[in-house]
């Protein structure tokens, strides 16, 4: 398979691991007999300081050709950084946001895993890390409550604010298609997390879930209260495999699912639209603190570019592979310094991608 990637560095640790996840990409490529070709492209503070803008049309379009964008983290020390001195809509994370928006990315993927080999990092009760999880969730990114209508008023002198959630069946059934098709290349369940005691567009939300997993036999789906889906999470995450929600429960949701992992620098997330086009990168940001470095765990960014391979061209083998040489590399014992713990072989953000590589 030839194999088109935009990738972009970014700023802060961006590039450092972004060149890891190139490194054994490279490695899959070689083993399974894939070519794969780079358009290497600006965003975030790397573009304001070439072009002015933290992304231009012409990047997009860039982007827009390619199977995928894969992608390491943009912006920089928002306190001291010269790009936060623009006005909001040229800073670094405008740039995000406008290739989202341009590449109709409405559905976000975060997968929460906990490896039994970092479980000492988890702060949940020892009998519930022991038992480890793998989940993923789904969340709608693009309406909800973070698009509805909303002003600020007075009314009979007293101020009021007013935001309007709003969901629509199209809205819906898009993701839910998303997270059913994830679904069948996990572990076949899918928790689909609403409050429709209370909100009319849970309601709607959960008759539609209901009508897209009748294509869907194989898959087991059960719905649960967000507020109940809060506490789960803590009580007895290993039950998840996929989580479908909201824009807003999800923001709530996969926050405090990836705090469980006790680990940033291995989580990986994707956005995607309605075809097999994502855009993948790590949960984190560009760490501008240990910019330069080569300090930086780029695991998740590799395991982002797995999820790439999975998702975006269906190769489960060359995804696994991916995933089973990081699974080894924990197990001999090595450890960048986010997740170092005693006994442990501490490793630069090179050699981590070396080792990796090497399990391939
Ligand atoms: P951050 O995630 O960059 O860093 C938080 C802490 O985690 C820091 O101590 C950092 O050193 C550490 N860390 C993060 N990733 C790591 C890794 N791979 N290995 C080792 N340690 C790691 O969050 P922040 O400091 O709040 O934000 C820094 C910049 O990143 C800001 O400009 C912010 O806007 C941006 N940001 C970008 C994205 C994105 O590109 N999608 C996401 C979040 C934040």
């Amino acid at each position: 398979m030839e194999l088109h990637i935009a990738s972009i560095g970014g700023d802060g640790i961006g590039p450092e691991i972004i060149t890891e996840a190139k490194k054994v990409l490279k490695k899959v490529c070689e083993k399974y007999g894939h070519t794969i070709s780079y358009d290497d492209i600006l965003m975030g503070g790397a573009s304001i300081d070439v072009h002015g803008v933290p992304l231009t049309d012409e990047t997009i379009e860039i982007a827009k050709k390619a199977d995928a964008v894969l992608m390491g983290s943009i912006g920089g020390d928002t306190n001291t950084s010269p790009w936060y001195k623009l006005e909001p809509s040229l800073r670094p994370e405008a740039g995000l946001l406008k290739l989202r928006k341009a590449l109709n990315l409405f559905a976000n993927l975060r997968p929460a895993v906990l490896y039994p080999q970092l479980a000492g990092a988890c702060p949940l009760k020892e009998e519930i890390s022991a038992r480890g999880f793998d989940m993923l969730i789904m969340r709608e990114l693009t309406g909800g409550l973070y698009f509805g209508e909303r002003h600020t008023e007075e009314v009979n002198g007293v101020r009021t604010a007013i935001d309007t959630l709003t969901y629509n069946e199209e809205e819906i059934r898009r993701v839910a298609i998303k997270a059913f098709d994830v679904a069948m290349v996990r572990n076949k369940k899918v928790t689909s997390v609403d409050k429709a005691n209370v909100l009319d567009s849970s309601r709607l939300w959960r008759t539609v879930v209901n009508e897209v997993a009748k294509d869907y036999p194989e898959v087991i789906v059960e719905h649960m209260l967000v507020d109940n889906c809060a506490m789960q999470l803590v009580k007895d995450p290993a039950q998840f495999d996929v989580i479908l929600t909201e824009n807003m429960f999800g923001d709530i949701l996969s926050d405090e699912a990836s705090m469980v992992t006790g680990s940033i620098g291995m989580l990986a997330s994707a956005s995607m639209n309605d075809t097999k086009f994502g855009l993948y990168e790590p949960s984190h940001g560009s760490a501008p603190d240990i910019a330069g470095k080569n300090i930086a765990n780029p695991l998740a960014t590799i395991l982002s570019a797995a999820m790439m391979l999975k998702y975006s061209f269906g190769l489960l083998e060359e995804a696994k592979a991916i995933e089973t040489a990081i699974y080894q590399v924990l197990d001999d014992g090595y450890r960048t310094g986010d997740i170092m713990s005693e006994g442990m072989k501490k490793v630069s953000c090179s050699e981590m991608g070396d080792l990796v590589s090497e399990r391939i």
